[in-house]
C-alpha cells in the first residue's frame, strides 16, 4: 500500500499539493511523511466547508488485487438504533478536541459503494456514552464516489479500552459490518484486548483540529456493484 501510494505521488502532484496545502503539510508530503495518506482521485485536496484542504485516503485500486475487507469487531454495549441522520455530531455543550473523520467506502472489488450507510457512535470527552439520547451518535450515507465525512470530537477514554469510535457500515441491501476505529500512538492500544492495527486511522493535525482518514472495504457481490 505505502509503495503504491508513494509511486502515485508524482512530482506534478506534489507540486499541486504544495499549492493547496498549508506549507508545513506540503513539506511533510515532500519529505514522504504522508506515505500512508494519498489524495482523493485526481482532486488532491478537497476543501471542506471551512475551506481547509482535507487529506483523504485512496484505496490502492491501481493494483489488480482485491482490497482486504475491513475487519469486523464487537458492537459493544452502547449501540443505540435509529440515530439521527447527520454529518456533524457537534452541538451545544459538547467539549473536546475537534475531529474531522473522512474517507471512503469501497467494495473489495475496488468500486466505490454509492449510498453506503455509516452509523457512528462514540464516547464524549469524559469517556461517557449518551445512553438516553443521541449525543455523539449519527448516521449518514456515502456519496456516489463512496466518500463520507464526519465532524465530531476526539472520543474520550473510559476504563478498560483504548480510544475508539464505533461504526456500522452497510452497502445497500447487504449485511452490516460492525467495527471500531482506532488512533495511532495511543498508549492504550497495546493493552486493549480487541485493538486491531488494521483499524487505525491516518491522523494529521491541521490547524486547530485533528483530521482522520479511513477507507472501509466491504464484501459486495460483483453483480450488485
Ligand atoms: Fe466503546
Amino acid at each position: 500500500m505505502e509503495d503504491l501510494v508513494a509511486t502515485r505521488l508524482t512530482r506534478r502532484r506534489l507540486q499541486r499539493l504544495a499549492l493547496v496545502l498549508p506549507a508545513p503539510l506540503a513539506l511533510a508530503a515532500l519529505n514522504g511523511r504522508l506515505a500512508g495518506i494519498a489524495l482523493a482521485q485526481d482532486d488532491p485536496a478537497t476543501p471542506d466547508a471551512s475551506g481547509t484542504p482535507v487529506l483523504v485516503p485512496t484505496p490502492s485500486c491501481v493494483d489488480d488485487d482485491d482490497l482486504d475487507e475491513t475487519q469486523a469487531q464487537t458492537e459493544g454495549p452502547f449501540f443505540t438504533p435509529d440515530s439521527p441522520e447527520r454529518t456533524s455530531l457537534l452541538e451545544d455543550g459538547i467539549a473536546g478536541t475537534p475531529l474531522l473523520l473522512t474517507g471512503y467506502v469501497y467494495s473489495s472489488g475496488c468500486q466505490p459503494v454509492d449510498g453506503a450507510l455509516l452509523d457512528f457512535w462514540h464516547a464524549d470527552d469524559n469517556g461517557e456514552y449518551d445512553n438516553q439520547g443521541y449525543r455523539l451518535r449519527g448516521h449518514q450515507f456515502a456519496g456516489n464516489d463512496g466518500r463520507f465525512e464526519l465532524e465530531t470530537i476526539m472520543p474520550g477514554l473510559y476504563s478498560g479500552r483504548t480510544r475508539h469510535i464505533h461504526v456500522k457500515v452497510q452497502a445497500p441491501d447487504q449485511p452490516v459490518l460492525t467495527t471500531q476505529l482506532y488512533f495511532p500512538d495511543e498508549p492504550g492500544n497495546a493493552s486493549d484486548g480487541i485493538f486491531d492495527p488494521s483499524l487505525v486511522v491516518d491522523l494529521e493535525q491541521i490547524e486547530d483540529r485533528e483530521v482522520a482518514a479511513f477507507t472501509f472495504v466491504l464484501e459486495v457481490p460483483e453483480d450488485t456493484e
